[in-house]
């Protein structure tokens, strides 16, 4: 199989589906091809979920522009998108005067960045703002933002294919050949695809893929960020995210709490180089730790409220040894004509996706003039969240269509129609976490244990599947094996 594209882009986390879409925006054939089933499969979806405002970031980088830019953006693309997106504000909170030294450098370091509204508060406001966050002194963040990545990165994504980039899922590039003039890149499964533009946007293994074209001077650190989720009963406590003066060499914002947008709690995530890309353990030793730290910041939370662990790696440009943060490398070589290399893309890499898509798209204007897509439209309806909804629209819904009437996942309340309209998303997704992370369905209390197998029933309906054909998530991940009398 043979496919010709004008861009052809490797990943489809956040990242590349925002440069996916911001290439919609031009007369481009475009091509994204995923290792994995679905977009937001690695660190796009294991994060913080945090909009970033922009002051942990060293002024004059990358990382500085591209965060204070795609917060100030965010409520925009949120509105283009139709994703839920809050700016609750952040607090910073510490307890000695060397606290407050930080506190105080973080906050010189944001005014240089443009970080509209940052404020050195006392105790006495910290509990205005969030009476259970413990502290002396805190950096107050009025920007700082919160969204649910899975929602955002399938956004973003399903508005590229609206505007007509096509995803190629499954598909894990293993080689790149350099043609006359094009770049021929194959697949795991032996297809061949054919671009004039290569963009390299595949995060963890961004290092791997460089190599591929000869570039041999990066090498990706994973660093792994363990997380507890607890149930939304504690997002009593906590209206804002809370987070420990940083600690420089850990290279992460310190083991932080944070609401999320559907209404639980974050805690973490802690920091740990490893040698494997793909580990995402949760270990006992970091699990108890994260436990001891969340709550020394917030003494209310309980054991019951746990009720879930996941981690996140984020690709680190930087050693153990030396510590924090590398700026992101965005780069075009001149050896390596018409290729775009996306490396070190970590933290704040979420809240500036949209901005570093623009600066790749900037960087293609340098070499070839673009010509506008006059049909672009940076409108995309999500779907639609039966459970916030008033109760005379909720009867208005059930009476024009009964699958709103039929409650599916009972702990987050998520009806037939909205999974079905899941199973027939725009990407074409067809595994169980597909329909999960587009509609919060096992994502409660249960842990699917009562939802999971009646999505897996509309799966197998819907898209006239049998029954051993039912993904989870990875490619290997069949569901059942067969079925029981
Ligand atoms: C613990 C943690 C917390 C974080 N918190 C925040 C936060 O609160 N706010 C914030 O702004 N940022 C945060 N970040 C950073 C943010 O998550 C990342 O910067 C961002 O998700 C990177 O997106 P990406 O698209 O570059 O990478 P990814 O999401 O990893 O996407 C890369 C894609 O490439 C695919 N791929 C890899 N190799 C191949 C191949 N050979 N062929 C085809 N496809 C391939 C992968 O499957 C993947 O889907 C956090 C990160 C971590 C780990």
């Amino acid at each position: 199989m043979k496919q010709q594209y004008d861009v052809i882009i490797i990943g489809s986390g956040v990242v590349g589906s925002a440069i996916a879409r911001e290439l919609t925006r031009y007369e481009f054939k475009i091509g994204v091809l995923e290792k994995e089933l679905d977009v937001v499969c690695e660190t796009s979806g294991r994060n913080s979920g945090v909009i970033h405002a922009g002051f942990n970031n060293k002024p004059g980088s990358l990382m500085a522009k591209f965060c204070v830019e795609g917060c100030l953006g965010f409520d925009k693309v949120a509105k283009e998108l139709d994703i839920p997106f809050k700016r609750i504000g952040k607090l910073v909170t510490g307890f000695t005067d060397e606290d407050m030294e930080i506190l105080k450098k973080l906050k010189e370091q944001g005014d240089k960045n443009g970080v509209p509204g940052l404020r050195i508060i006392s105790e006495e406001e910290i509990k205005k703002i969030d009476p259970n966050v413990a502290g002396k002194v805190a950096l107050y963040s009025p920007m700082t933002g919160i969204v649910n990545p899975f929602i955002y990165t399938i956004a973003l994504a399903e508005n590229a294919y609206q505007n007509g980039a096509v995803f190629f899922f499954g598909r894990e590039v293993v080689a790149i050949q350099r043609k006359e003039e094009c770049y021929e890149v194959t697949t795991k499964n032996n297809e061949k695809y054919y671009a004039k533009w290569l963009i390299n946007s595949a995060g963890l293994n961004s290092d791997q893929i460089a190599r591929m074209v000869g570039i041999t001077d990066y090498t990706i650190y994973p660093c792994r960020g363990e997380y507890f989720i607890l149930d939304q009963k504690a997002s009593a406590y906590l209206k804002v995210p809370a987070y420990p003066v940083p600690n420089k060499k850990e290279g992460g914002l310190g083991v932080h709490l944070t609401p999320t947008i559907d209404g639980n709690v974050l805690i973490g995530p802690s920091a740990e180089y490893l040698d494997e890309k793909d580990n995402y353990a949760a270990t006992k030793e970091v699990m108890d730790k994260l436990v001891a730290e969340g709550t020394k910041i917030l003494p209310q939370i309980k054991r019951e409220h746990f009720i879930r662990n996941f981690s996140g790696i984020r690709p680190k440009l930087v050693e153990k040894e030396t510590g924090g943060y590398a700026d992101f490398v965005i780069e075009q070589r001149e050896e390596i004509p018409n290729m775009i290399n996306l490396i070190g893309i970590e933290s704040p890499g979420l809240t500036s996706a949209v901005p570093i898509a623009r600066y790749v798209v900037e960087k293609m204007k340098q070499k070839e003039e673009l010509k506008e897509n006059q049909n672009f439209n940076p409108i995309r309806k999500g779907i639609l969240n039966f459970t916030e909804q008033t109760d005379e629209r909720k009867a208005e819904l059930i009476k024009e269509n009964p699958n709103y009437g039929e409650i599916i996942c009972r702990c987050e309340s998520i009806t037939k129609q909205e999974i079905l309209e899941a199973i027939h998303n725009p990407l074409g997704v067809e595994t169980v976490t597909g329909v999960k992370n587009r509609t919060r369905a096992m994502m409660g209390r249960c842990q699917g244990g009562y939802c999971q197998t009646r999505i897996a029933e509309l799966i197998i309906q819907e898209k006239q599947k049998k029954v051993e054909e039912v993904i989870y998530s990875r490619q290997q991940g069949k569901m059942f094996v067969g079925g029981v009398r």
